[in-house]
């Protein structure tokens, strides 16, 4: 029997791969897929739409499973799979086949070699990998080892799953994805199945949602600012806020990654770093579980949690697509809304996405280009004057208006220069409503927060420039879960030894 080292070989620049979680028998499974692809990619690091490492040649099973970056939505996770990626692959109807050659590994112990239809789907082949875990491998083909999250996929997409892996009972689709994605509940056999297919129903669809690690509240005028943190099954935790916005209206703040790259100074998030991306079905999650396992009122969410959303616009479009499904949660896209710091490339492919009344804000902080890389560093890659062609282009509807936020930090960015800078900056754009947030400082405050009368004089300029504005009150800060106050030390620290995506 061939080594597994020997089996891999020095594994060659195209050589890809993504670790799929754990298989069937938890912690005794481990579940890789390696793809093959005859070119290099073309930008190094990134593979597939998704961000991989490339695998290095002498890495054991093991060690190559967890030496693989995660990845966003779809492809990976303990309750992913290769099913999602199946999926994924078919829903895209991108050709990869033609440029890459999978090949399904399902890494188990030694004693633990796969179920009936694992080893069929092996052709019985096993490779012995070090540490006694057997290689089994499925050239070829992807082969599903784990549940599919239901809540990641549209109802169509449901169905036509259903339809290809459930057999009998798929017909009931839509009615298990209605009453899953509105009671918070995954119970295919309360829809009149009998047992088989209900157990088929849970072989092939999986419903886990993030664990409720912490809530906290703060009791205000408006009502009662709360903060959960929650854990995903791989132990990563990230927060969703739930914003009172008076006459009983609540607006869920969605975490899109664990952490984040840009770097923004002002933002406590910005500090930890991006542990990794948030998949779809984490992101609906996260309204799943403030609904119906914490029992907040939510009517409209926003993504300005932890995480820049359009750095991971592929979960994120799938999650709009699932909160959006009128046959699932149907939440109306006026009632959501992507808060950006400009990033280019998420801003097209939310353009081409086509989402015709979702709202759109996008993070200004100031109209210096020299200060707002100091700020954001996401301004040395994309100046001012870029990110103004790219928002004035934007224009999903006629009526459609940009949010501009403008976190006032003072002795930073609040003189009248700076609202005259504003309004210079918003000009070119046809429609716009300012923002102002006054700063919440976190464990290490660029500066201090602004005083009622800084923040009304601002404002005042801002109206003289002929902006419209609205300010928003602060709330949720004496319980760290104001703007840019998400995240923490002791999530920082957890970052150390993990995989970091670049
Ligand atoms: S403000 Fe947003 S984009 Fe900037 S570091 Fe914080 S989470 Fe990331």
């Amino acid at each position: 029997m061939a080594s597994a080292a020997r089996r891999e070989g020095p594994v060659a620049g195209g050589l890809v791969g993504l670790d799929l979680g754990e298989g069937r028998r938890g912690a005794d499974q481990r579940c890789l897929s390696l793809g093959h692809a005859p070119r290099a990619p073309r930008v190094p690091g990134r593979f597939f739409g998704t961000e991989q490492r490339v695998l290095h040649g002498a890495a054991g099973p093991l060690r190559l499973a967890h030496a693989l970056a995660p990845h966003p939505e779809g492809a990976e996770g303990v309750d992913g799979g290769a099913a999602t990626l199946q999926a994924r692959l078919l829903e895209s109807r991108v050709a990869v086949q033609e440029e890459l050659r999978f090949v399904a590994l399902v890494v188990a112990r030694a004693g633990h070699e796969g179920d009936e239809e694992q080893r069929e789907a092996t052709h019985g082949r096993g490779l012995a990998g070090p540490g006694g875990w057997i290689l089994s491998c499925a050239p070829r083909r992807l082969r599903a080892v784990s549940p599919v999250p239901l809540h990641g996929l549209t109802c169509d997409a449901v169905r036509a799953l259903a339809r290809e892996r459930v057999g009998r009972g798929h017909g009931k689709a839509r009615d298990i994805y209605r009453a899953t994605l509105r009671e918070g509940r995954f119970d295919p056999a309360s829809h009149g199945l009998g047992e088989a297919p209900a157990r088929r129903w849970r072989e092939v669809f999986g419903f886990v949602l993030p664990e409720v690690v912490q809530e906290v509240r703060e009791e205000g005028p408006t009502g009662v600012t709360a903060k959960a943190v929650l854990r995903t099954p791989d132990g990563l935790e990230h927060e969703c806020v739930n914003i009172p916005m008076g006459r009983g209206r609540h607006t869920l703040c969605l975490s899109s990654q664990v952490g984040c790259k840009m770097g923004c100074a002002f933002c406590e998030t910005g500090r930890m770093g991006l542990l990794r991306h948030l998949r779809a079905h984490e992101i609906v999650g996260q309204v799943l579980v403030a609904r119906h396992v914490l029992g907040w009122e939510v009517r409209n969410v926003v993504f300005m949690g932890m995480g820049e959303a359009l750095d991971n616009a592929d979960a994120v479009l799938a999650a709009l697509r699932v909160l959006n499904d009128p046959s699932g949660m149907a939440m109306g896209q006026e009632r959501i809304t992507v808060c950006t710091v400009g990033h280019l490339r998420g801003l097209r492919q939310l353009r081409e996405a086509g989402f015709k009344r979702l709202n759109l804000s996008v993070s200004l902080n100031t109209p210096d280009d020299v200060r707002r890389s100091e700020l954001m560093p996401v301004n040395r890659k994309t100046p001012l004057r870029e990110l103004q062609a790219e928002l004035a282009a934007y224009r999903p509807r006629r009526n459609f208006t940009l949010g501009v936020n403008y976190c006032l930090m003072p002795g930073l960015n609040d003189t009248r220069e700076d609202a005259a800078g504003v309004a210079a900056f918003c000009a070119p754009i046809e429609r716009v409503m300012l923002n102002v947030i006054p700063y919440n400082p976190g464990n290490a405050p660029l500066t201090r927060a602004p005083t009622e009368d800084e923040v009304e004089q601002f404002i005042g300029w801002l109206r003289d420039e002929g902006l419209p504005v609205r300010r928003r009150v602060t709330k949720g800060r004496s319980v760290m879960a104001a703007c840019g106050q998400l995240g923490n030390a002791e999530l920082r620290a957890r970052r150390r030894g993990l995989p970091t995506l670049r």
